[in-house]
């Protein structure tokens, strides 16, 4: 018996994009459920141990694959789903508007015992400027914020501080001036003057036809997890730092990453809940020292994606866990 409308396995650019997600994703949840634990969180020590599982027993059959998704934020296969759903569905938006921008707004780093409260701050800025406006433009006294935004934190290895912000694409280069100028004045009275650095509160203009590859990459901010440290980007040699990405995951918890404001999304039509019974299928398990999904009965491999020698290095050597305690110096336990 299998759920969903189930994945088209003759997509192999996917098929292979998703075996190296798992890759990627095992190697990282293990360390990461082992810190949560560590620090006395079972219930996020489970979530990443749900996320060591998601995909990781499939059946196909008439050219389709069927499995159980993690849905947590962490998971890389999940995020890749989520994100396709997304550029589905806000692209066509975006192209309708008239000349859209995109834009980031920060505040100066800080360390992990205040990011919590940094994020909120943050959050509560940016829904107090919407708000604002939202009088405003009800009055007529003022124009209508649309857009999205997606919020993002990233680590700093050299610093051991986090920078958490926004980024955005609005309808115009009237509601970026706007939107940067409020968080500017307002940022300013809330964190001090020094917090935050107007040249780095950057919008830019998204040119037409290039709607789609400037979507995918402010998309990608909300759901990557190897912000600063991705292993596909040979000139990142950063590494994963554990320690450092338990921290941003917890402090996400039960937040929104993605918002959208001003507008409404056309009506989705509703997934009806699928249920087959298959009796001509094959079953396949994940094995992540091959990087694919191996026939359980046979010799076959799955998406006969073949992991690069430059990618196995990286996860041997650069996966990093934090000692922060013992700073300074900084050591660090290389698996
Ligand atoms: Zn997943």
């Amino acid at each position: 018996m299998v759920h969903g409308k189930g994945a088209d396995i003759s997509n192999v650019k996917q098929m292979q994009r998703w075996a190296e997600e798992k890759y990627i994703t095992a190697h990282i949840v293990k360390k990461l459920a082992d810190c949560a634990k560590a620090k006395g969180d079972f219930e996020r020590a489970d979530s990443y141990w749900n996320c060591y599982y998601c995909a990781k027993f499939v059946t196909t059959a008439n050219g389709l694959l069927f499995t159980e998704y993690c849905k947590t934020r962490i998971c890389a296969l999940c995020n890749e789903i989520r994100k396709a759903i997304k550029i589905k569905f806000y692209l066509p938006v975006v192209q309708r508007w008239s000349d859209p921008f995109s834009m980031v707004l920060t505040v100066k780093n800080v360390p992990a015992k205040e990011l919590n409260q940094r994020i909120d701050e943050m959050y509560i800025l940016l829904e107090k400027i919407k708000n604002k406006y939202k009088t405003r433009f009800r009055r007529k006294t003022g124009i209508k914020l649309v857009g999205f935004r997606v919020f993002e934190c990233t680590y700093n290895r050299t610093r051991d501080d986090y920078h958490p912000h926004f980024h955005l694409v609005v309808a115009d280069r009237k509601i970026a001036d706007v939107i940067r100028t409020e968080w500017i004045i307002e940022g300013q009275k809330l964190w001090g003057k020094e917090s935050i650095y107007e040249r780095s509160q950057k919008y830019r203009r998204i040119e037409k036809e290039g709607e789609e590859n400037a979507l995918a990459r402010i998309i990608k901010y909300g759901t990557k997890i190897f912000s600063e440290h991705n292993p596909r980007n040979k000139k990142s040699k950063k590494g994963v730092y554990i320690e450092a990405l338990d921290t941003i995951i917890a402090a996400m918890e039960d937040r929104r990453i993605f918002d959208r404001f001003g507008f409404n999304l056309p009506s989705r039509p509703k997934e009806e809940k699928r249920v087959q019974y298959l009796k001509d299928y094959k079953a396949w398990t994940f094995v992540c020292e091959y990087a694919d999904w191996l026939e359980k009965d046979g010799a076959l491999s799955l998406s006969n994606f073949v992991i690069q020698d430059e990618m196995r290095v990286f996860f041997n050597e650069s996966i990093i866990n934090t000692k922060t305690h013992e700073f300074p110096p900084k050591k660090f336990i290389i698996y």
